[in-house]
């Protein structure tokens, strides 16, 4: 039987080409998207082979949703080899929170929530699964890091001391730090957990599981929708600057295929990493396993990151 891969946001960008990179190395992909008609569009412009995709709904806003698609893979019947942690969104010009139907603020709650409950899910069926090869991988960003060049672009990432999860929140409270609503930061803090939660699952399920954590920065993938919220100058001028400025530009293309190596290369089965590529726009760029940044690997936050989440997903 092929070996069956879950993707999140596989509608555009690098979970699209992802997903296309696996089917073509003969994966089963199940594409879990909140727009159905648009995944059957894209994976027929991209000729994705038919017989090695489906496509299940899933909305990462709602955990009710995330719930729901658990049990709906459940119903397939098909062990579980990897789990690919991609969807988020980015809404860098908001005033206002928007808000999840859970009540928490959105970028947080579909980056970061929607994805710790569907992992904390599925857990069990990656331990359950014949495979002895199984993996758990988290889309990270280098905008999670203010100690490279890409993080340090104001707002920088801060979830301080999770006061925000920790009362709970829900309005008036916008940010895990518990401090005044910043769109862009709530975008980075939400990747900084992201990492974390590679960290600690690492921690918590890597010894008795064998499953394989990971997280990666594919490059910048300047030209993808995520940017779709951006002011129309900024979506022309970043990837060209990108390209011709930082050299950090990277295409959806090599992002998909980067992600398809960390799920499937015997070289990327190392738990805990952080992968990240030099010479990030050349197609022989070396990967190598980098330091995250120092909220990313603070034990302490990790573990009460953990806590706090539990509570919000109704984990604990
Ligand atoms: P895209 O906007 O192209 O893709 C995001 C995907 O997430 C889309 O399929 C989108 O679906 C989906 N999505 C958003 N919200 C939800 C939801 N509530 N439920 C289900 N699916 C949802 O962005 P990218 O490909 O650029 O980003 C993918 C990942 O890569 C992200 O984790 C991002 O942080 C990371 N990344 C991106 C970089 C870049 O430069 N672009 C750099 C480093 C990391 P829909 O079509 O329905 O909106």
């Amino acid at each position: 039987q092929k070996p069956t891969v879950i993707i999140t946001g596989t509608t555009s960008g690098v979970g699209l080409y992802a997903a296309k990179s696996l089917a073509q190395r003969g994966w089963f992909v199940v594409m879990a998207c909140r727009d159905i008609p648009k995944m059957e569009q894209a994976a027929k412009e991209l000729n994705i082979p038919r017989d090695n995709y489906c496509i299940e709904f899933i909305d990462l806003g709602s955990l009710d949703s995330v719930r729901r698609f658990a049990k709906n893979f459940r119903a397939l019947g098909r062990p579980l080899t990897a789990l690919v942690c991609n969807a988020a969104i980015y809404l860098p010009l908001l005033k206002e929170p928007l808000r999840s139907p859970d009540g928490y603020e959105l970028s947080m709650a579909t980056n970061h929530l929607g994805h710790f409950l569907l992992s904390n899910l599925l857990l069990e069926d990656l331990k359950n699964s014949p495979s002895p090869d199984r993996r758990l991988v988290i889309l990270g960003t280098v905008t999670h890091n203010p100690d490279e060049l890409g993080g340090k672009i104001p707002p920088r990432p801060d979830l301080g001391d999770l006061d925000g999860f920790a009362k709970g929140f829900k309005e008036p409270i916008t940010m895990a730090d518990g401090k005044k609503f910043e769109s862009v930061k709530a975008y980075k803090d939400s990747k900084v957990c992201n990492v974390l939660t590679m960290r600690e699952l690492h921690k918590r399920y890597h010894q008795s599981t064998g499953i394989t954590f990971t997280s990666l920065y594919p490059g910048c993938v300047a030209d993808t929708p995520l940017f779709r919220n951006h002011y129309p100058f900024f979506q022309q001028f970043f990837p060209w600057f990108q390209k011709n400025i930082t050299g950090g530009y990277v295409s959806q293309e090599l992002a998909g295929e980067r992600v398809a190596m960390v799920v499937a290369d015997p070289e990327y089965r190392q738990s805990g990493a952080y992968w990240s590529w030099g010479n990030r726009q050349k197609k022989e760029g070396k990967s190598f396993v980098q330091r995250v940044s120092p909220q990313a690997r603070d034990d302490e936050r990790g573990a009460k990151m953990w806590e706090y989440s539990a509570k919000l997903v109704g984990l604990a």
